[in-house]
């Protein structure tokens, strides 16, 4: 700190006023504290040799060229000691890690300028549905505004993967059998829409018939119909929901965890035990994930499950920042019980 260096038995051996000799700036090479003197010193700069303490400026007082100390000081008061945060040799991050931008603080004062990482995965995004149109043109009787792909590329670029854009897709197997079979560079292709049993859900056919399908359909709502596989060596496939919450659902439980996992490391979606502001009555049968807004609550947690439900109702991620999880064989839950909440957001 900003004051004097010394060594401290100096300081009761004479008297507790000492010299002062010289001064240590920041950046100053450590200079040399000559025996029964003190040094003038600065938060930042190196303790000189043979000083073993500093006294803070606001303690002592000044007489001529003299340091009047009003005490004793306890040896190695007031500085910070070589290697106390880490040391040569240390591992500091093991391979997995997800670095974050506290991460590259540390890396950064560690001195470490490259580290070795994966390669992003590739990952392109593509609609599916003859009914849907992009934003900002109009629309003709039959047909809705395509609003999956934006949030999940959105939602990649979030991750830090490098996200391409594949455009929608039509309901064609031709159509959809030429565009999968062009996605071989990408490490991920995500699609949604057509992976539910209607006579024109192909995507699932069409990736059956091309590449292997892992898993199709998960016992959750929203997001019943889903599927996981592999085309080819490289690409793995999700072929997620139509609807587009169910989309963004199940991007969230599933399309995320694989790839934070395919670089390498760990996802694990925090449950915390939250108490029901209202009451959310459901039929048992599938793993619900209700969107819910979780607000913090001096200490506790409060979970209001959220109006519109429906797999189609964007309206309510406006005030969704977490989900309530409600398990397959419960009718839901009554206003002050205690739920687990999943928060999306650090906003609560
Ligand atoms: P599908 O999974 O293809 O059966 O689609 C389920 C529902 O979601 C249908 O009502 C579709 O019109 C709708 N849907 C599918 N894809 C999208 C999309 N990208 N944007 C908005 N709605 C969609
Ligand atoms: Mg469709």
């Amino acid at each position: 700190m900003d004051g004097y260096a010394v060594r401290a038995a100096d300081l009761v051996t004479a008297g507790f006023v000492l010299p002062r000799h010289g001064e240590c700036r920041c950046g100053d090479a450590p200079g040399e504290l000559a025996p029964g003197t003190t040094m003038r010193i600065f938060t930042g700069a190196p303790m000189p040799e043979g000083a073993d303490s500093i006294v803070i400026q606001e303690d002592v007082k000044l007489e001529d060229d003299k340091v009047v100390f009003p005490r004793s000081v306890q040896p190695g008061s007031h500085l910070r000691r070589r290697g106390e945060d880490f040391r040569r040799g240390d591992v500091l991050y093991h391979a997995g890690r997800r670095l974050s931008s506290y991460d590259l603080a540390l890396l950064s004062a560690a001195g470490v300028a490259q580290i070795p990482v994966y390669p992003r995965a590739r990952v392109l995004v593509a609609a599916t549905g003859d009914e849907l149109v992009t934003p900002g043109t109009p629309l003709r009787p039959g047909q809705i505004y395509e609003s999956n792909r934006l949030a999940t590329l959105l939602l990649l670029r979030e991750l830090g993967m490098d996200a391409m854009d594949g455009g929608t897709v039509r309901d064609q197997p031709s159509e959809l059998r030429a565009w999968l079979k062009s996605c071989a560079d990408y490490d991920f292709v995500i699609t949604s829409g057509g992976a539910s049993v209607g006579d024109h859900d192909l995507v699932k056919q069409v990736f059956a018939e091309i590449g292997e399908i892992k898993f199709w359909k998960a016992k959750i709502k929203p997001g019943k119909p889903i599927a996981f596989g592999r085309v080819g060596t490289r690409t793995h496939f999700f072929a997620l929901p139509g609807n587009p919450v169910s989309s963004l659902v199940t991007f969230k439980l599933f399309v995320e965890p694989a790839l934070i996992a395919w670089h390498h490391g760990v996802s694990r979606l925090p449950q915390l035990a939250a108490t029901a502001a209202n009451d959310f009555r459901r039929h048992p049968g599938r793993t619900e994930f209700v969107r819910a807004r979780l607000i913090a609550d001096d200490g506790k947690l409060l979970a209001t499950a959220l109006r519109g439900q429906g797999s189609h109702m964007l309206g309510a991620l406006r005030e969704t920042n977490g989900f309530i999880r409600v398990e397959a064989d419960s009718a839901g839950f009554r206003e002050g019980e205690t739920v687990m909440a999943i928060p999306l957001s650090t906003d609560l």
